[in-house]
């Protein structure tokens, strides 16, 4: 039995990721390419997937690159600087996580605002 690159579950004979995190990624995938994260988690919290699990999700660093939460993150930090000071359901361990990666990898598409179209 081979465990989920995901949550770590038993994922099946020759599977790297259960069924759950398959129906996650399939959700993520419909979404697009501009979604908000509460649209994400609306989205996720529509499976039959468990909150747990949903979190072991986002949090999973596959590749060294970021977990899910981060890759998606630095993509919308637009509408995400905006959100944090409007969600009430933002957690300051979800805030401190976002900010820790922003320091650690300030990248100019991560910045907030329009893009600058004089920057190398
Ligand atoms: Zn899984």
């Amino acid at each position: 039995m081979a465990n989920c690159i995901y949550c770590q579950c038993k994922a099946g004979l020759l599977k790297k990721t259960c069924q759950d995190c398959l129906e996650m990624l399939e959700v993520i995938k419909k979404l697009g390419d501009h979604f908000s994260f509460r649209e994400l988690l609306d989205g996720l919290m529509a499976t039959s997937v468990s909150n747990e699990k949903i979190e072991k999700f986002l949090e999973t660093d596959i590749n060294g690159q970021g977990s899910i939460r981060d890759m998606i993150t630095a993509r919308m930090t637009n509408d995400l600087a905006r959100t944090m000071g409007q969600e009430t359901d933002m957690s300051p361990q979800k805030v401190k996580t976002i900010r820790e990666l922003e320091k650690k990898n300030p990248t100019p598409n991560d910045l907030p605002g329009h893009i600058n179209p004089y920057r190398r």
